[in-house]
């Protein structure tokens, strides 16, 4: 009997190096606030070439801060994408603010900028735009749109680690104010749960450390402090630190991100070659060297939209762990209940009837690769009959 392997759209690797590093953390004095946290943060904001870099216990707890840090309030907007995962625009509703989703381009499902102006009023603040499947968005344009209208630029980088953009690493924020990493397993590199801000703004710095240990303060007090016990609450802020566990396997991890990043530019090189010009679907349009391929989406064609429900069922049995990127968030009946209206944005929605996402990840094989080219033209063959 031939076993088949359970592939997966997506998945952690970690090694004995990884495990060492967390084993030394338990051994130690601190498990939590200690100096890990702040050998990782230096590591990230250097290895990214970026200022400044506060971890979180996610990447939502990231996004939430970033939006804090701004000043993001009650009846402020933002605008950002609908083909993203929910927390991007769930994070400005924590803060009393307005998500306003814009349409994407259909050969990227990145936010397209030529229209983003169109939903410009005075009460947004901020543009976040998300590098969808690790392909970065056009991020010179949106700079532009955000400097001419005094916005935020915050990129949700959740994808997008290891990924390049006109020469510059995504999270150094050389076209934006903040940029934010997830670390969960699905992501290039993992702590479990967590998350990241980088910024090169001294501010938005301070307000990131606050925000992430109950708006409490050590120093630059308001008062004079009673004694060396003294400690400041001077907002609102909550419990959102990473464990220097965490910090730990994150330091590890990302001693691997470049090679990671490399085999998943390897195995999206292979699908390129495998799918090319086939009849049945499109691939995303991507720019090889600077994508970091977190997801590889396929784009059915017209006329097999109305099978997806079939084709994804069929991969599925074939033991393909595939998964659709994403539902447009502003069709989660939250956002409907709220008064969020289907056809919004009609390329997002088309975008989504189209998309399927196959494994990518760099553990996989190059059997892995094949079996995953095979069964996949291998439905639709059976799908759509031989052409
Ligand atoms: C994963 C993800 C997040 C949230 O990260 P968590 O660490 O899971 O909280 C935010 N935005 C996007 C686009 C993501 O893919």
């Amino acid at each position: 009997m031939i076993i088949i392997k359970f592939l997966p759209y997506g998945k952690h690797y970690i090694d004995k190096n990884d495990i060492n590093a967390v084993i030394d953390v338990l051994n130690s004095d601190f498990i939590t606030q200690g100096p890990i946290i702040g050998e990782f943060e230096k590591k990230l904001a250097d290895y990214f070439q970026a200022r400044y870099a506060v971890v979180f216990n996610s990447g939502t707890s990231a996004l939430h801060a970033a939006y804090f840090a701004m000043g993001l309030e009650n009846g402020d907007q933002i605008i950002t994408s609908p083909i993203t995962f929910v927390s991007t625009s769930n994070a400005a509703i924590y803060l009393g603010a307005k998500p306003i989703f814009s349409d994407v381009e259909e050969e990227t499902g990145n936010i397209n900028a030529s229209i983003i102006e169109c939903k410009m009023n005075d009460n947004v603040r901020s543009i976040v735009p998300v590098h969808y499947a690790g392909n970065p968005v056009d991020l010179k344009s949106i700079h532009k749109i955000s400097k001419e209208n005094d916005l935020v630029l915050i990129e949700d980088a959740a994808h997008a680690m290891g990924a390049n953009y006109n020469g510059y690493k995504i999270g150094s924020c050389q076209y934006s104010d903040m940029t934010i990493f997830s670390f969960h397993p699905v992501k290039h590199i993992t702590t479990g749960e967590g998350g990241a801000v980088l910024t090169n703004n001294s501010d938005y710095y301070d307000k990131l450390l606050t925000f992430r240990s109950h708006g409490i303060t050590k120093e630059n007090f308001y008062s004079p402090p009673d004694g060396d016990w003294y400690y400041e609450m001077q907002h609102l802020g909550y419990n959102y630190r990473m464990t220097d566990i965490q910090a730990a396997l994150g330091i590890s991890q990302l001693k691997k991100l470049k090679n990671f990043v490399e085999r998943r530019r390897k195995i999206a090189r292979i699908y390129h070659e495998a799918f090319e010009e086939n009849p049945y679907f499109n691939v995303l349009k991507t720019n090889e060297n600077d994508s970091s391929y977190h997801l590889f989406p396929i784009l059915l064609k017209d006329e097999y939209h109305k099978k997806k429900r079939e084709i994804f069922n069929i991969l599925k049995s074939q033991k393909l762990g595939v998964q659709v990127h994403y539902i447009p968030v502003y069709l989660q009946p939250y956002y409907l209940n709220k008064g969020y209206k289907r056809g919004t944005c009609p390329i997002a929605e088309s975008f989504y009837e189209k998309e399927i996402s196959i494994p990518i990840f760099p553990a996989m094989t190059d059997d892995d690769v094949i079996t995953v080219i095979n069964t996949v033209l291998n439905t639709f063959k059976k799908i759509g009959g031989d052409k």
